[in-house]
């Protein structure tokens, strides 16, 4: 096991949590200052992105400048409301539709009715309390600088101006139905939002967040967004065929850049499929997953349920809520970056799809 140690003052760091149904990344930006992008948490936890700084020694209130919510997908959503409260030094950016008198009012519709799922309830929760206590979040929107300290810069590559007009023309009430009705059926992926952290030194890093093809479609032919080539990828839409696109690896990217990726599984759907571990490890041999298989529960844990045939059991995954990747590099633009793997994380050449 690798120390748990805070990173020095000029080291940056992106960690990314998942268990298997869940994402979450934790920056260090440098001089002490982190970000946040997306929450869960196991349950009755508390939010993983706390309790990670905890164990680090660090007060969260007084070191994370920023929270972003890259969309409302459950799985990136759980212990949001908790962690915007607990860092009130933060700002909270999302795409800008969510803060539109459109979604709010059919966000506290679905509210009123106790059909929401907990995602839109997070951040339904979030933006009333950011209303109450006068904060103003930073709306995200194609080729913004969103967040800018003395260690790191952090640019918004989408949602663009088409994904936020068609969603709110989706949410405009139609005659005869239920407010929110529609909501299920559309897809907050078209308005995630991608994100660019540059880090002093010169190392840069892309978040995809769950963003589809057409998003990024969008975003390669957007000729204002910063010119750079990232040495860490944040897979989007956790390793999904339907977030590929060769221009992404070709332009945004090093060659054979460092992969990071959350798996997923809920009900029989589960990603990364197997032609996606292939396809990803042809672009980089440097990929790496926060856990070795889509169910969450580990080789040892498969083992033992084999060996335990028909006998009613329940296993809880060894380490799987902890799955963890973590990178450092020292912002000294000549190092590079050093890969250390937490409880059930692993090579993507080791993952079980
Ligand atoms: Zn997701």
């Amino acid at each position: 096991m690798t120390e748990r140690n805070a990173p020095h003052s000029d080291e940056a760091e992106v960690s990314l949590f998942g268990p298997g149904y869940g994402e979450c990344a934790v920056v260090h930006a440098g001089g002490g200052d982190w970000i946040v992008l997306d929450s869960f948490g196991p349950p009755r936890e508390r939010p993983v992105a706390l309790q990670y700084l905890d164990a680090l020694g660090l007060d969260p209130a007084r070191s994370v400048r920023l929270i972003v919510a890259t969309h409302w997908h459950d799985d990136h959503m759980k212990g949001l409301g908790e962690l915007v409260s607990r860092c009130p030094e933060a700002h909270f950016c999302c795409a800008s539709a969510l803060g539109s008198r459109e979604f709010m009012s059919v966000a506290a519709a679905l509210a009123r009715t106790g059909l929401p799922d907990q995602g839109i309830r997070e951040i339904h929760a979030v933006m009333t309390h950011l209303d109450q206590t006068d904060a103003q979040p930073v709306w995200a929107m194609a080729s913004r600088r969103i967040h800018r300290s003395s260690g790191c810069e952090v640019w918004s590559l989408s949602p663009h101006d088409e994904a936020h007009t068609s969603f709110l023309k989706s949410l405009a009430p139609r005659p005869g139905t239920v407010p929110g009705r529609g909501m299920h059926s559309l897809t907050p992926n078209q308005l995630s939002v991608a994100l660019l952290v540059r880090f002093g030194g010169g190392a840069s890093c892309l978040f995809g967040a769950d963003l589809e093809r057409r998003g990024w479609t969008a975003v390669l032919r957007d000729d204002t967004k910063p010119r750079c080539e990232s040495s860490v990828f944040k897979v989007p839409h956790h390793g999904s065929a339907n977030a590929h696109l060769e221009g992404v690896w070709d332009e945004l990217l090093e060659p054979a850049p460092i992969a990071i990726l959350a798996p997923w599984r809920r009900g029989r759907g589960a990603l990364p499929k197997e032609g996606d571990v292939a396809r990803i490890l042809a672009c980089t041999p440097s990929a790496y997953a926060t856990t070795d298989a889509t169910s969450g529960a580990t080789p040892r844990d498969r083992w033992v349920k084999k060996r335990l045939g028909n006998i009613k059991a329940h296993i809880t995954p060894e380490s799987g809520a902890h799955g963890m990747i973590r990178l450092r590099r020292a912002m000294d633009g000549e190092s590079s970056w050093r890969v250390d793997l937490f409880g059930s994380a692993c090579h993507l050449r080791d993952f079980a799809a």
